[in-house]
């Protein structure tokens, strides 16, 4: 019998947290923050004790056999490594609300995720750009591959989302198949990779989608026949900013969100072949430079924040920046956006494109509006968000057509339908779905 246990993240966009047991192992996934409004930056964190207090205030979850013993001692909770059950996690992809509590977990707690998130995950460390501390014992597995254990089979497979490395996985024991898509969409640089997820995937027993699309109104989704139209892509946004860097007379500013690493990088090509040099912070700079070496670097001397760079970056000053406005792009990190002050008269645009903070629901997000709006800054939104439009969560569950489907990962679940699953079940927190010979019941206590 295989147990699936719904711990959190169900009604809500962040902090998923599933667990697929057998007799001798665990599978869980994924391991972010949960979107909690007790939470506040400003409130300084107790280094003694964050584990602790992330649970006792609903960050993450209070779940046995993944802490450390400290902790789980504090928490009333039975430590990782005493149940004689081989725990591990899978991680999806490099978004906060899927991995924030990696470092959190107990040290020896092994953690797959794809290659290319593991070489992100080790970036994020090693720049500082990660919630507090890091896992080290982490392990990177290639799309397509496969690993296992105890009887606990889990395959990597590729799909295409707005971070790099992004990964859904099949997950197979002795009762079943189980896949868990993480977060998609189809309006990436890679839609062919979520299609070919969906397809591998047929006829899986379970299918474990996001619903984020569905969140914010209603939706008829078994209605829906066709994609709407114009849903704008990573290669259109390629083009608008190809316009706007040959149109625009002075400099233009863009923050993106650094880790979709591989839409800086098509910026780069971008913005040359119309006469701009991007110039980035340190942070960005190293991110493209580990997943595409042949890229030249560029970095702002007022953003650099004490890092020194490689030699072969680029160190662009203020006053060149100052002397030629119009063959620049400038990536400007929030927290870097004092910067601005030195180049107000030069600023023709400011395009936010998907980067902290990430929208109006955020408390800075008006502070940024805000300083722009004083500054005399023009600010466009221009980013493109990273999940499916409802119409392509239907074409998901129809084409992988499990005989059951469970959606999460959003506000409204429920909107998320299909005709061809044989049956859908919404778990409420703390519920088991069990898994026998294919076929799926919620655990009555
Ligand atoms: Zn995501
Ligand atoms: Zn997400």
């Amino acid at each position: 019998m295989t147990r699936i246990t719904f711990y959190k993240g169900l009604r809500e966009i962040g902090g998923t947290f599933v667990a697929v047991e057998t007799e001798n192992a665990v599978c869980m996934f994924d391991f972010g923050f949960a979107v909690s409004g007790r939470c506040d930056d400003s409130v300084r964190l107790r280094r003694e004790s964050i584990v602790e207090d992330y649970v006792r205030i609903g960050m993450l979850p209070a779940a046995d056999g993944i802490y450390g013993e400290k902790q789980a001692a504090c928490l009333g909770l039975r430590p990782y490594g005493q149940d004689g059950k081989d725990r591990f996690f899978f991680i999806s992809h490099m978004h906060i609300d899927h991995m924030g509590g990696l470092g959190m977990l107990a040290e020896q707690m092994p953690v797959y995720m794809s290659e290319d998130s593991l070489r992100l995950y080790r970036r994020l460390a090693a720049m500082d750009d990660i919630q507090v501390l890091a896992h080290e014992n982490c392990i990177g597995i290639p799309y397509g591959q496969s690993f296992s254990r105890g009887n606990i089979t889990v395959e990597v497979l590729q799909i295409d989302h707005d971070v790099i490395g992004a990964s859904g996985a099949r997950i197979t024991t002795p009762d079943g198949t189980i896949v868990y898509t993480g977060d998609y969409r189809f309006h990436g640089f890679h839609p062919e990779a979520t299609r070919a997820f969906g397809e591998t995937c047929r006829g899986a027993d379970v299918l474990i989608t996001e619903g984020v699309s569905v969140s914010f109104g209603d939706v008829d989704m078994l209605s829906l026949t066709e994609p709407e139209p114009n849903i704008p892509t990573e290669a259109d946004l390629q083009q608008e900013m190809a316009a706007a860097a040959r149109e625009k007379t002075g400099l233009i500013v863009i923050n993106p969100y650094n880790r979709n690493v591989e839409r800086i990088h098509e910026l780069i090509g971008t913005f040359a072949a119309a006469g701009r040099t991007l110039v980035m912070d340190p942070v960005q700079a190293d991110y493209v430079a580990e997943f595409y070496p042949e890229d030249p670097i560029c970095v702002y001397e007022k953003t650099l924040n004490g890092r020194s760079v490689p030699g072969n970056f680029r160190v662009v000053t203020l006053s060149e920046i100052l002397d030629a406005p119009e063959r620049y792009v400038l990536q400007l990190d929030y927290q870097d956006q004092y910067a601005l002050l030195d180049l107000k008269e030069q600023v023709s645009v400011y395009y936010h494109m998907d980067g902290a903070p990430l929208g109006s629901y955020e408390e800075s997000y008006q502070k940024m509006t805000s300083l722009l709006e004083y500054l005399g800054i023009p600010y466009e939104y221009k980013g493109l968000g990273g999940h499916a439009r409802p119409y392509f969560l239907k074409w998901m569950a129809d084409t992988v057509a499990p005989k059951t489907l469970i959606p999460l990962h959003s506000f409204r679940p429920e909107q998320v339908n299909s005709e061809r699953a044989g049956q859908r079940i919404l778990p409420s927190e703390g519920q088991t779905v069990v898994l026998e010979r294919g076929e799926c019941r919620l655990e009555t206590a």
